[in-house]
């Protein structure tokens, strides 16, 4: 049941306006809009609305910081002290920034204080590493020339985040952006600004001079539009749904042809063959899906089980879904908390209706919990068709599609039957099935007996229209980075 608290009593939101040059401003024009706690639906704060204004504002004081003043100057050494400095404050205020995240995103506090913050960490201090590590080539061209590649920050960066993991995807963002030297105007999901408020004011404790990494809240087609579309922005990096990924590609190439970096949504295969470690796949099977309330760009969407394993399987995954506790976020006992909000809560349950009318068959789940808030069951349709709409379109919602397959042929075929290439896993003991889908599914990440396996070292990223380029990694720092060739006559 969901019995959900407003607010536990022991945080305040300190942080409500844009952060521009170094400074807590309203917008331009004094709009405000609300933040709700999905939980409970109540107003949590407003917050300062950025949008093309503000915006402006906030690409004048980054490319002024680009250019003049502390941050060219500094040392690459200095840049990576700044960013483990922030990594530090952000574990000096975990539990705070937990306690913001759950009320905004609704997951369990238990995972914002276990996973999320250690996660955000995590990721500055990789990035921090690489700091002083970013350099070219001496390159042997032919003729008296001495030849060699600088790895120059982009510029000024527009950073463009969801909801799902808002302190998260903020460090992917921040984290190589800095390291590599280049300034940051960041928009956070109108659902989830506060994280990324509160990591603003920590970046200029740590150091990290006016301008230099700025937050501007505000909405998706004007705050974000205007950074994909502004003249003086180098680069947009866009993390969301592959339909606003499209515009904002539209939006950097009908601009100025900025530099474009883009994760976008997926529906991955998760395939489960007969031979495998079953315990270890029903859990794997059913954290891929479920965790984070099934708000994962990389969810395992797709469950493609074998035939002959299909029938004990299946009645394995609903009994843990049915056992799973839904509820209060701040509780310490929920493992599922409310979706993020009622426009998605409204998108989920409409995919539950269409799985039901295409004709699949809900073992568990389909309802609401409680009667406030945006609590949905976990919910688990077999028999489900590579056409139903449940198969094709991404749900982000804690809904478990089941497909069965015959052999692997027809399996790493099906597992491609889709425009998106984000993720994929396979359960198997057999290393030649394990390395014959690994290889031919096109997908950016493939987990071989794991799911959800993240790393700052390792890239993340989709081949298709599950985006461009990758985040994380040095193949995630590449994407900051300009490469210029010097060429000296000798
Ligand atoms: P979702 O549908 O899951 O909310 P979106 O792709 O709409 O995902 O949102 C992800 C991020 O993109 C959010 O920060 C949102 O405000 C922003 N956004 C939405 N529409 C646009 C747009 N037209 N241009 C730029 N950013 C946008």
């Amino acid at each position: 049941m969901a019995t959900a608290t407003a607010t536990p009593p022991d945080v305040e939101i300190k942080y409500n306006k844009c952060l521009i040059d170094g400074n807590w401003v309203d917008a331009v024009d004094g709009k405000t809009f609300e933040t709700p706690n999905p939980a409970t639906g109540e107003v949590l704060t407003r917050l300062a609305e950025g949008d093309a204004k503000d915006i402006d504002k906030a690409v004048s004081a980054a490319r002024k910081a680009f250019e003049t003043g502390k941050w060219p100057k500094m040392t690459a050494t200095q840049r990576g002290k700044l960013m483990y400095k922030l990594a530090d404050l952000i574990e000096e205020n975990r539990e705070e920034l937990a306690k913001l995240e759950t009320l905004d995103n609704g997951k369990p506090y238990k995972e914002a204080l276990n996973i999320d913050v250690p996660l955000t960490a995590a990721c500055y201090r990789y990035f921090a590493g690489w700091a002083d590590k970013i350099h070219g080539k001496t390159i042997p061209i032919n003729g008296p020339y001495f030849c060699y590649t600088r790895h120059e920050p982009v510029g000024v960066c527009g950073q463009i985040i969801p909801w799902n993991f808002p302190m998260l995807m903020q460090a992917w963002k921040w984290g190589p952006a800095l390291a590599a030297g280049n300034t940051v105007i960041l928009k956070p999901a109108e659902q989830t600004p506060l994280t990324a408020l509160f990591i603003g004011q920590l970046a200029l404790e740590a150091g990290y001079p006016a301008g230099v990494a700025n937050v501007v809240p505000g909405m998706g087609p004007t705050a974000g539009g205007a950074l994909a579309t502004h003249m003086d922005v180098d680069k947009v990096a866009f993390t969301g749904s592959t339909e606003v990924g499209h515009l904002v590609m539209a939006g950097a190439a009908k601009s100025n042809l900025k530099r474009v970096s883009l994760e976008l949504g997926g529906k991955s295969p998760n395939i489960v063959f007969a031979d495998a470690d079953i315990d270890a796949a029903v859990q794997g099977a059913y954290f891929a899906l479920f965790f984070n309330q099934g708000q994962c760009c990389c969810a395992g969407s797709r469950l493609f089980v074998e035939e002959s394993l299909h029938d004990e399987f299946t009645a394995r995954l609903v009994e843990i879904a049915k056992s799973r506790t839904v509820g209060d976020p701040f509780d310490a006992a929920t493992q599922q908390g409310p979706q993020v909000s009622l426009e998605q809560f409204d998108r989920v349950m409409g995919y539950i209706d269409k799985g039901k009318r295409e004709g699949a068959n809900m073992l568990c789940g389909g309802n609401r919990v409680g009667d406030r808030g945006y609590f949905i069951e976990p919910t688990v349709f077999d028999n489900v068709e590579d056409e139903m709409t449940i198969a094709k379109e991404e749900i982000f919602g804690p809904v478990m599609s089941v497909i069965k397959f015959k052999d692997i042929d027809e399996v790493a075929q099906r597992a491609n039957k889709t425009p998106y290439g984000l993720a994929a896993a396979v359960w198997t003991k057999d290393i030649e099935k394990a390395m014959r889908i690994s290889n031919s599914v096109r997908a950016g990440t493939v987990w071989v007996n794991c799911y959800d396996v993240f790393d700052a070292a390792a890239p993340f990223g989709g081949f298709k229209q599950s985006g461009i380029g990758r985040e994380l990694g040095e193949y995630g720092l590449e994407e900051y980075t300009e490469v210029k060739t010097v060429t000296i006559k000798v």
